[in-house]
């Protein structure tokens, strides 16, 4: 049985640009072009994109339309990586000479060497438009307080997030440097209105905020806005978050190298738009690296339309996603896919002959409210991969009645079977950033 939920009003459907958010898809396609041949007369003096092409037998000036793309070889984030250490600190990426860059971050280097990445005035204005759809979208707008709970530091989305905000005409608190008790007592004080944070980071708030006797429903939060994992599409997880916040939990997805590139709405159907207006968008099989249509998994394929600094063509970005093109209620033409970020393409787990993402997991665990927070350790064992959970719980519940639960719903939601171990109340790790719940051992 699940708790009903009651979330403060949501606002208006709201746009950043309603007239090239609903543009015909024939319209679509040619600004697509148009912008890609921009894009393309700038790269002549990209050296790491020229080579490329070149080792491809391919000129530059072939480049008209999104179809063309579809010859130029893909770009990976080990590619860019190597470039960056053979030709340091930035590799052959910039199209400029460095004096017209003004923002530099870098990658947190979750799977790796982390990236540097800078950005021109005008590329960051991309970035500023992107986030616009993103807050727009969510209702977000000059009457609202954003609270963005993150440490800053030199990673890129937190200071677009910011900056983002700033652009719609939003007010904005920065929650760098402080506890989580800090930060509570700040949404509070402030009256914020709309909370910026990873999924697992407003969970945690919220339990700290049970800890010290807040209700966060009774504050002026209405919505909140995630990216950096999964979990704001994942359904049980959004429904956790919205239960302890009593807010509207919006998803969005973006990668320091590309982009803030897909965006929630208010007709929350359980899909997130794909920025198309900024991005060129393809799906692909990560084995054999063909097209695949709609409703079928592959991973995210993205060309940056407007980020001519240090721009990306065909990046393969290991999320794995669903695209659809059936009309969305909020009257947006963008395409969508289903159920956001579904994973990475190299999480993927077999437990038992089962094909499994770590947001699986999630969301069958967050659906049981017995359980605080949770660790998965993974065993391969004769090639396949083994799972024990450990668990937190609350301390009322019975352990054993807990582990009956959660074997009961592994075997029947995800068909395999799982151990689960209790671990003490506050031992396992709590995170800002992005989780890292599942650990590799040795088997
Ligand atoms: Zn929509």
């Amino acid at each position: 049985m699940h708790l009903v939920t009651i979330l403060k009003p949501v606002k208006q459907m709201d746009f950043y640009h309603r007239e090239l958010e609903t543009l015909d898809h024939a319209r679509l396609g040619q600004l697509q072009d148009e912008r890609l041949r921009c894009l393309t007369r700038q790269l002549a003096t990209n050296q790491f994109y020229l080579e490329k092409f070149h080792r491809a037998r391919l000129d530059l000036q072939m480049l008209h339309s999104a179809e063309d793309l579809k010859r130029v070889p893909f770009t990976t984030k080990g590619e860019l990586v190597a470039e960056q250490q053979a030709h340091p600190p930035y590799g052959r990426l910039l199209t400029y000479p460095l004096a017209r860059y003004s923002y530099l971050h870098q990658t947190s280097g979750t799977t790796g060497q982390p990236l540097k990445w800078l950005d021109t005035r005008e590329d960051w204005e991309n970035w500023m438009r992107c986030w616009g759809y993103v807050y727009r979208s969510a209702g977000v707008s000059e009457e609202d307080l954003v609270f963005c709970a993150f440490s800053f530091g030199p990673y890129l989305s937190h200071w677009a997030a910011i900056d983002g905000a700033r652009h719609i005409g939003a007010l904005c608190i920065s929650g760098g440097g402080l506890s989580s008790e800090q930060r509570l007592r700040m949404i509070i004080e402030s009256d914020c209105t709309v909370l910026v944070c990873t999924p697992t980071y407003a969970l945690h708030l919220a339990e700290v905020a049970e800890g010290m006797g807040l209700d966060m429903r009774s504050s002026a939060i209405h919505t909140t806005i995630h990216a950096g994992e999964p979990g704001a599409s994942v359904e049980s997880v959004k429904r956790c978050i919205e239960q302890a916040w009593g807010a509207t939990c919006f998803d969005h997805a973006g990668a320091t190298e590309v982009g803030a590139w897909a965006f929630d709405c208010q007709a929350q159907g359980g899909a997130i738009h794909l920025n198309e207006l900024e991005f060129i968008f393809e799906v692909i099989n990560p084995q054999t690296s063909e097209t695949v249509g709609e409703g079928t998994r592959g991973e995210l394929v993205v060309t940056t339309l407007s980020r001519a600094g240090m721009p990306v063509l065909r990046y393969r970005t290991g999320d794995l996603v669903e695209l659809t093109t059936e009309p969305c209620a909020c009257g947006r033409t963008l395409a969508r896919i289903k159920g956001g970020v579904l994973g990475r393409a190299d999480d993927m787990l077999i437990v038992r002959g089962v094909n499994l993402y770590p947001s699986a997991i999630d969301n069958l665990l967050r659906a049981l409210p017995s359980i605080i927070e949770y660790e998965v350790e993974i065993r391969r064992i004769a090639g396949m991969d083994d799972l024990l959970l450990k668990i937190e719980i609350h301390e009322k519940e019975p352990f054993s009645q807990v582990e009956q639960s959660v074997l009961a719903a592994f075997r029947s939601q995800l068909n395999i079977r799982v151990s689960v171990e209790c671990a003490a109340r506050g031992s396992l790790p709590r995170y800002e950033f992005k989780a890292r719940r599942y650990k590799r051992v040795a088997g």
